[in-house]
């Protein structure tokens, strides 16, 4: 169980505590003011997993939709489908926010932006998205020491590690928990 968190705290909140596949949807929507299907369903179940209420959720989602695509579209074609994940529509599914082992095993196409940046990315463009959360030198060599070794989670616990400078024994198994345990040692 998570608190609520507020519309208000999402950008605050990305920046310090999400795990980087988060980070990396958050910031595509934010530039490209969409993203596609796969994009979608991570990013809203994980929001809906750390705490972000259905209205708030809309606000959140409209507000970039409506720069690409227009607010009647949105509520068109878009809003059925965050009210669906939130259990609002349809069939009521009970949607789990997805963990490491399942976003790992996904299978992005081009011009997604889901999956598990320590696995899809290019070690390129994986080194730009560690340097810009602040890690570099010896720390950036044992991340992508374990992303060689296809040890993604290890490579994501030793990224919160870095960047929380505590330990994390327990290990990055989920990205909701990576948001709370980031969340508690903020604190
Ligand atoms: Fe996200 Fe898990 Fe990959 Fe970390 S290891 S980036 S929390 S999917």
């Amino acid at each position: 169980e998570y608190a609520e968190i507020s519309l208000k705290e999402i950008n605050l909140l990305a920046n310090s505590s999400f795990p980087l596949c988060m980070r990396h949807l958050f910031d595509k929507l934010k530039e490209d003011h969409h993203l596609k299907h796969g994009g979608r369903m991570q990013l809203a179940i994980l929001l809906m997993g750390i705490g972000l209420k259905l209205d708030d959720a809309l606000a959140f989602w409209k507000a970039e939709f409506s720069k690409k695509v227009g607010a009647e579209r949105f509520d068109k074609e878009y809003a059925y489908g965050i009210r669906h994940n939130y259990g609002k529509e349809g069939k009521r599914t009970d949607y789990t926010p997805y963990s490491c082992q399942k976003i790992i095993s996904s299978t992005p196409g081009i011009g997604d932006h889901h999956g598990c940046p320590y696995r899809h990315f290019s070690e390129e463009n994986l080194r730009a998205a560690l340097g810009k959360m602040g890690i570099g030198g010896r720390q950036m060599e044992d991340v992508m020491d374990k992303v060689r070794h296809r040890h993604y989670q290890l490579a994501c616990t030793l990224t919160f590690e870095a960047i929380h400078n505590i330990s994390c024994d327990s290990g990055i198994n989920h990205p909701n928990q990576y948001f709370s345990e980031s969340r508690k040692a903020l604190q």
